[in-house]
């Protein structure tokens, strides 16, 4: 079995491990040089990518992250792990900086300021078996994406609920939204599958690493 890091350095590490593990693949926590070096894929979790972005460089893993990635290992990026594989980001901190992977600009906390957090059901291409229950925390969205970026889904209008103000998730601005897209060897969504038991994104993922190896 293909052995999958989970950039364990901030966000939400625990849940991806055990939604890897449920895919046949040997998941490991990984942080340091060495580790980084050996895995076959690996995810970027959720968190704050101001934070990881700063992590990155305190661990000296900056340049062997972004030398894999530009050498074809397939990663998949969550929400601030989506922030962190952009070539570009809107509404980030200054100073931070991700992996330039994937040739599309990201809005970070996109849906508004008010809105923590929401759910919608979002049809995703190459899943089959209907919608996931896309989970929405402080999310970015996709702004644009370029010539060789595959949109996977998208916020469909009038199907956002819960959360602190869904109706703002589901204004004007926010609907047709770009949240899942696919570059290659890169996967990214604005939302966070590793929280809700359901493992179709992830053995997508799967997929993609195996295909890779
Ligand atoms: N708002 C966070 C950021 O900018 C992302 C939130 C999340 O990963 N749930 O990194």
């Amino acid at each position: 079995d293909p052995t999958v890091g989970v950039l364990a350095l901030q966000g939400d590490v625990r849940e991806h491990l055990a939604a890897l593990a449920e895919c046949d693949v040997i998941a490991r926590p990984v942080r340091r040089r060495e580790e980084i070096a050996s895995v076959d894929g690996l995810v970027l979790p959720g968190g704050e990518s101001t934070t990881m972005s700063k992590l990155v460089d305190t661990f000296g893993v900056r340049d062997l992250i972004a030398a894999r990635i530009a050498d074809g290992l397939p990663a998949y990026g969550s929400c601030a792990g989506m922030i962190m594989l952009a070539r570009t980001v809107l509404d980030g901190r200054p100073d931070q900086r991700g992996f330039d992977g994937i040739d599309m600009v990201v809005r970070r906390n996109a849906f508004g300021r008010q809105v923590d957090s929401f759910e919608a059901p979002v049809d995703l291409a190459g899943v089959e078996g209907g919608p996931v229950r896309a989970v929405f925390i402080r999310a970015p969205w996709v702004e644009s994406v370029g010539a060789g970026v595959e949109v996977l889904g998208r916020v469909a209008p009038g199907t956002a609920t819960g959360g602190v103000d869904a109706a703002a998730a589901d204004g004007a601005a926010a609907s047709g939204r770009i949240v899942a897209i696919r570059q290659q060897r890169l996967l990214a969504t604005s939302f966070h599958p590793e929280l809700t038991g359901d493992l179709r994104v992830h053995r997508m993922f799967v997929e993609m690493v195996r295909a890779a190896a």
